[in-house]
């Protein structure tokens, strides 16, 4: 696997950079798991009727040891030379083995040699099991790494336990050993090492993060701005072009007053002898109350969408249909609206009526430009 960095999208280095902190975690051979080993031992000492038992915990199998349950009498290497020989890593080291004992388990202590030849030594004398102890008091028993020692079993414990058994041994009093697989203990996720590179790929992912978000608020507020000078632009040239199109007060036996007549479509109500209504570039007419807030705000006709702007050659380039879907809503709801009106006048109390879609005047133009409702768009006033 390759940490090295490249240049390319943030994610990707991101994801680099996560895989890379969490490969030492992987080859940290000390987080690896291993399996606790249960050991009893039975002390038969001379002149004592009941044997004296006892456990021995954070016993640990070998990494290359079967995971197996075995029993046999305890040894230890008999003295080389003359001195006691407690490792077992002299070509010379011997154990006695009684005749009548058929399984045997070797006691070894740590050090000076590989886990390996103390473990291969003990296999060649035929031990069923090697049980090495620490030699450092404090230390627990690590997981022995010992590759190619075959069906011996070699399991690691304390130096005290150790030393304990070998005192017995010592005085020449038989101790049985019985081994039985415990828990399987899972492999430690965080070193230290890991940590810290985790620490830092969670910094960088941070610092790429923020950056984004600060080139994300710039762009939005960029876009915000030239928005908004896009609909102050939009109004002046709404304004202008209002003010060119035609007015007419609608007079007795007009064809507005026909029945038959298309009915304002802004607030669905027939034209009436005195309203002054709009005629558009496209012939459709409105009430003039009704559409001039609709035109400064849309710049388009609200029947066939044609843009008043451009018919009447002003600023032929702005954007009059940004608004279009919010426009639809509104309209449906207006005429929502005036159906209840028209309802409220059936049932016969003309002295409540319920006047729709009078914008407030003044400033007919939304900040906020957002598809979410605007309060104070649609007034309804209840008048007596
Ligand atoms: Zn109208
Ligand atoms: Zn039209």
């Amino acid at each position: 696997m390759s940490c090295a960095g490249r240049a390319g999208p943030a994610r990707l280095a991101a994801l680099a950079l996560l895989t890379c902190s969490l490969w030492p975690v992987r080859a940290d051979n000390a987080s690896q798991e291993y399996y606790t080993a249960l050991i009893n031992v039975t002390v038969q000492e001379p002149g004592r009727g009941t044997p004296l038992t006892f456990r021995i915990d954070r016993g640990r199998y070998g990494l290359d040891s079967p995971k197996a349950e075995v029993r046999g009498q305890v040894l230890a290497p008999l003295p080389l030379h003359g001195v006691a020989d407690h490792l077992g890593c002299d070509p010379q080291t011997r154990f006695f083995v009684p005749p009548n004992i058929k399984q045997w388990i070797a006691l070894l202590q740590r050090g000076n040699c590989t886990f390996k030849e103390k473990i291969s030594r003990a296999a060649f004398h035929n031990a069923v099991a090697v049980v090495i102890y620490n030699n450092k008091s404090k230390e627990e028993p690590v997981t022995m790494t010992h590759p190619g020692t075959g069906d011996i079993i070699a399991v690691m414990i304390t130096e005290l336990r150790g030393k304990d058994i070998l005192s017995y041994l010592e005085k020449n009093i038989s101790v049985q050993m019985t081994i039985a697989v415990g828990t399987r203990m899972p492999p430690k996720n965080f070193s230290r090492g890991s940590l810290v590179f985790v620490s830092i790929s969670f910094i960088v992912l941070m610092i790429i993060s923020s950056a984004w978000l600060i080139f994300y608020f710039i762009q939005k507020i960029r876009y915000t701005n030239a928005r908004d000078r896009n609909q102050r632009r939009l109004g002046d040239a709404a304004k202008k072009a209002i003010s060119k199109l035609t007015t007419r007060t609608v007079k007795k036996g007009d064809k507005e007053t026909d029945p038959d007549f298309d009915h304002c479509a802004v607030c669905i109500e027939s034209y009436k002898q005195n309203d002054v209504v709009r005629i558009l570039p496209c012939k459709h007419v409105f009430h003039k109350s009704c559409v001039d807030p609709w035109l400064s705000e849309h710049c388009t006709c609200p029947m066939c969408k044609l843009n008043i702007l451009k018919a009447l050659g002003i600023v032929p380039n702005l954007p009059c249909t940004d608004n279009v879907a919010f426009d639809m809503e509104r309209l449906t709801r207006t005429q929502a609206v005036n159906r209840r009106s028209a309802l409220g006048d059936l049932a016969g109390d003309n002295s409540l009526s319920l006047e729709p879609l009078r914008t407030s005047g003044i400033s007919p133009l939304p900040q906020d430009g957002e598809l979410t409702p605007r309060t104070g768009e649609i007034n309804i006033a209840v008048t007596r």
